[in-house]
C-alpha cells in the first residue's frame, strides 16, 4: 500500500477538536490512556494466543516501554501486543467503534461549554494524545503478520490522516508523541514516572524506562536545584528499568495469595499500621462484570461520625487507576469499609457526576453492600466459640477448625465496638437490606452488660406469653439500667435491651419490628405486658386507677405546664413515678439531643404515670405541701432519666423547704 491520505470520520473529527481544546487542564490523562491501550493490546494477545501460541513469536514477554527525546520533543509509548493491521489502524484510528462514544459524540451540542463538562464523562482513549501532540505517528505490526506488512500511521489530529506499508520487525505498536511547546515537560523521566505510578502502579504488565545516570555526576553543591549535580545532565544508560509496581493483588487468584499479602496491601492503600479485621475478595460476572477486594479495618478512624466524610473505595477500570473515595461505590452507612473495586465496564474518563447516575455503579454498590454484610454475618457466626454438649469444644471440631474458630473468636465484638453505631444508620439508609442489618444489630441488656445481645438471641430467650421485644433508650449504661421504667420487666423477669448510642433513638424509628415481633419501647405509651400479666394484677390496677381519679385530676392541674396527662401505671415497683411519650411521640431523650445539637425539636409534654403502691403517692393526697410535692414527684421523674429540671434552682427550694 502506498501513502494515502484519508478523512476522520465526522465524529472523530468532532472528538479531536474537544479532546484538543477542552482537556488541557488535565492534560496528564493522555498517558494514562496510552498505557491503558498498550496494556489492552497485551491482554489481547494473550487473549488470542490461548489457541495460537505461535503469536508470541520469539518474545513472550509481554511488557510497555515508555521513553523520550528530549532533542526530538517526542515521547514514546511502545507494546509488543497484539499490534494492528494496515486495515486495522484506518478502522480503529480513523473511527470510532464503540457505539456508546459515538453516541456521544453525536449529542455534543457545540456549545464548547456545555460539551466540555460532557467530554470528562467518556473515554477518549487514543485521541487524548492530541492534547499534548500536534502530530502522532504510530507504528504497527500485527502478531501473525509478515514484518513487510507493518503499518505507520501519521495525523495531525486536524481533518485527516496518513497511512503507508512500513517494515516492521517488531510485533506490537508504537504510538510516538511529537509534544506541543507547551507540553515539553513530559519529554522528562521523573514527570512520567509520576503520572505512571499515580494511575498505572496496577497495571500488571511490566512498564519499562529506560535507565539514566547522572553525567559526571558528581556533587558540587547540595543545595542547588539539580540537587548538586554538574548541569551535564542526565545520560540514558540502555538498561530498562520496570516503573510500576505491576501488582494489582486483586487481578490475582485468591489461592496466589497469602494473607500477608492482603494485610500488606490493605495497610498500603488504607495508611493504617494495624491489620485489617477481615477482608473479602471477588470477582463478580454477569451483567456488571467487576472484581472487590473490600476490607474492614480494625479501628475506626477518628472521623468516623462525619457522614461528609470520603469513602475509602478506590475505582480502577480494568485495572487503571481512575479515582479514590469513590462514594458511589458504597453507602455512606458502610463509609469505613476500605478497598478497590476493578470495572471492566465504565468508561476511563468516568466521572464523579456520572457515578452517581450510572446503573453499572447501581449494580456495583449493591453487590459491594452485599459482601460486606456477608462478611460481617460470617464474623457474627464466628464470634463465639462453638459450645458442645458438655463445653468439650475440643470434642466436635477437628484441629484446624478449633485454630480457626479461635482465630475468628471475638472479632465481630471489635468490629462491633468500633463501627456499631455506624451500621446503624443502614437502617433508615438502606431499606432493602433492613432485615439483614437488623440481625447484625448488638445490643447491652437488662441481663447483659455487655453489647452481644443480638435481636435473635433476645427472642430465643423471651418469656411464655411474651408479644413485644422490649428496650430502653438512655444516655448512659447506668441511667438505662437503673431507669424506674425498667422495674416491673426485672420483677417479671423479662429481659429488656439496653440502648445507649445516640444514634439509637433514630435508627429504632425504622425498625418497627424484628422477625415479626414488634419492638416496644418500655418508656413509650401505655404499659401493656398483655399475657404476662395475670388476671389479679389487671384488676388491681383497673381498681387503682378508679379510686386514684380525683388525685390524679388535683395532679394534672397542678403540672399542666409540663406534663400532658398524669395516670397510674403498673410499670413502677420501687420508684413513686416515671415519665413516658404517647406511643408515637418522639421521646424525651431524642428531643434533648436534638436540643444539645442545637436544631430544633417539637415541644414533648411527657405523661406523668405513678405508682399507686409508693408511700409518697398516698400521702399525697390531703398534703398541705401537695403543690410542691407535685413538682418533686415531676423533676425526680425527669432526673431519673437523665434529664433537668426546667428550672434546677426551684426544684432545689423546693426539697430543702421540705428536709427543713
Ligand atoms: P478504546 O481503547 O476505548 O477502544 P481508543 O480510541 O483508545 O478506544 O482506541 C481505539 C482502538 O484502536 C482500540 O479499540 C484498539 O483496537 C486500537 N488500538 C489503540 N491503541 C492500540 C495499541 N497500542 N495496540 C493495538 N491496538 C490499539
Amino acid at each position: 500500500m502506498s501513502k494515502q491520505t484519508l478523512s476522520f470520520q465526522a465524529e472523530v473529527a468532532q472528538l479531536l477538536h474537544l479532546v484538543t481544546h477542552s482537556l488541557y487542564s488535565n492534560k496528564e490523562i493522555f498517558l494514562r490512556e496510552l498505557v491503558s491501550n498498550a496494556s489492552d493490546a497485551c491482554d489481547k494477545l494473550r487473549f488470542e494466543a490461548i489457541n495460537n501460541s505461535g503469536l508470541y513469536e520469539d518474545a513472550p514477554n509481554l511488557e510497555v516501554r515508555v521513553s523520550f527525546d528530549k532533542d526530538a520533543k517526542t515521547l514514546t509509548i511502545t507494546d509488543n501486543g497484539i499490534g494492528m493491521s494496515q486495515q486495522e489502524a484506518i478502522d480503529h484510528l480513523g473511527t470510532i467503534a464503540k457505539s456508546g462514544t459515538k453516541d456521544f459524540v453525536s449529542k455534543l451540542s457545540g456549545d464548547q461549554k456545555a460539551d466540555s463538562q460532557l467530554i470528562g464523562q467518556f473515554g477518549v482513549g487514543f485521541y487524548s494524545g492530541f492534547i499534548v501532540a500536534d502530530k502522532i505517528t504510530v507504528e504497527s505490526r500485527r502478531a501473525g503478520l509478515s514484518a513487510a506488512d507493518g503499518v505507520r500511521w501519521i495525523s495531525g489530529g486536524a481533518g485527516d490522516f496518513e497511512v503507508e506499508t512500513i517494515d516492521r520487525a517488531a510485533r506490537g505498536t508504537s504510538v510516538t508523541l511529537h509534544l506541543r511547546d507547551d507540553a515539553l515537560d513530559y519529554a522528562s523521566a521523573w514527570k512520567v514516572k509520576g503520572i505512571i505510578s499515580k494511575y498505572s502502579d496496577h497495571i500488571s504488565l511490566p512498564i519499562l524506562m529506560e535507565k539514566e545516570e547522572w553525567k559526571d555526576g558528581e556533587l558540587i553543591n547540595p543545595s542547588d536545584e539539580n540537587g548538586g549535580r554538574q548541569p551535564g545532565g542526565m545520560v540514558k544508560t540502555g538498561d530498562w528499568e520496570s516503573v510500576n509496581k505491576a501488582n494489582a493483588i486483586w487481578a490475582r487468584a485468591k489461592k496466589d495469595i497469602t494473607h500477608e499479602q492482603y494485610d500488606e496491601f490493605y495497610k498500603q492503600i488504607s495508611h493504617d499500621f494495624e491489620a485489617p479485621l477481615a477482608h473479602t475478595h471477588n470477582r463478580v460476572e454477569g451483567s456488571t462484570e467487576y472484581t472487590q477486594l473490600l476490607y474492614i479495618p480494625s479501628k475506626a478512624p477518628m472521623d468516623l461520625y462525619n457522614r461528609e466524610k470520603s469513602a475509602g473505595i478506590k475505582l480502577y477500570v480494568k485495572r487503571v487507576f481512575i479515582m479514590d473515595d469513590a462514594e458511589a461505590l458504597m453507602p455512606t452507612y458502610l463509609r469505613f469499609v476500605k478497598g478497590v473495586v476493578d470495572s471492566a465496564d465504565l468508561p476511563l474518563n468516568v466521572s464523579r457526576e456520572l457515578l452517581q447516575e450510572s446503573r453499572d455503579v447501581k449494580a456495583i454498590r449493591e453487590g459491594c453492600t452485599k459482601r460486606v454484610l456477608g462478611m460481617l454475618e460470617d464474623l457474627a457466626r464466628h464470634d463465639r466459640l462453638p459450645e458442645a454438649a458438655d463445653g468439650e469444644v475440643t470434642d466436635v471440631l477437628s484441629a484446624e477448625d478449633k485454630a480457626a474458630a479461635e482465630a475468628n473468636a471475638g472479632k465481630y465484638t471489635k468490629f462491633y465496638n468500633e463501627f456499631g453505631a455506624v451500621l446503624k444508620e443502614g437502617l433508615g439508609e438502606d431499606f432493602g437490606n433492613k432485615d439483614r442489618l437488623a440481625k447484625l444489630l448488638r445490643f447491652a441488656s437488662s441481663t447483659s452488660d455487655t453489647v452481644s445481645v443480638g435481636l435473635a438471641d433476645y427472642k430465643a430467650r423471651m418469656k411464655e406469653g411474651q408479644e413485644a421485644i422490649y428496650y430502653i433508650t438512655a444516655d448512659t449504661l447506668a441511667a438505662a439500667k437503673n431507669s424506674p421504667q425498667l422495674e416491673v420487666f426485672k420483677k417479671k423477669g423479662i429481659e429488656v435491651l439496653l440502648m445507649t448510642d445516640r444514634v439509637d433513638e433514630w435508627a429504632l424509628n425504622y425498625l418497627n419490628e424484628f422477625d415479626g415481633t414488634p419492638m416496644q419501647s418500655v418508656a413509650k405509651g401505655a404499659v401493656d405486658l398483655g399475657k404476662l400479666q395475670d388476671e389479679a394484677e389487671k384488676k388491681a390496677a383497673e381498681e387503682a386507677a378508679e379510686t386514684f381519679k380525683p388525685l390524679l385530676a388535683k395532679l394534672k392541674e397542678a403540672l399542666k405546664d409540663k406534663a400532658e396527662d398524669v395516670r397510674v401505671t403498673t410499670r413502677l415497683v420501687d420508684s413513686p413515678a416515671c415519665l413516658v411519650v404517647q406511643d408515637h411521640g418522639m421521646s424525651t431523650q431524642l428531643a434533648r439531643m436534638l436540643k444539645q445539637a442545637g436544631q430544633s425539636a417539637p415541644e414533648v409534654k411527657p405523661v406523668l404515670e405513678v405508682n399507686a403502691e409508693h408511700p409518697l403517692v398516698k400521702k399525697l393526697d390531703g398534703s398541705v405541701h401537695f403543690h410542691d410535692l407535685a413538682h418533686i414527684l415531676f423533676d425526680q421523674a425527669l432526673l431519673a432519666e437523665g434529664g433537668l429540671p426546667a428550672d434546677p434552682a426551684a426544684y432545689v427550694k423546693r426539697v430543702n423547704a421540705l428536709l427543713v
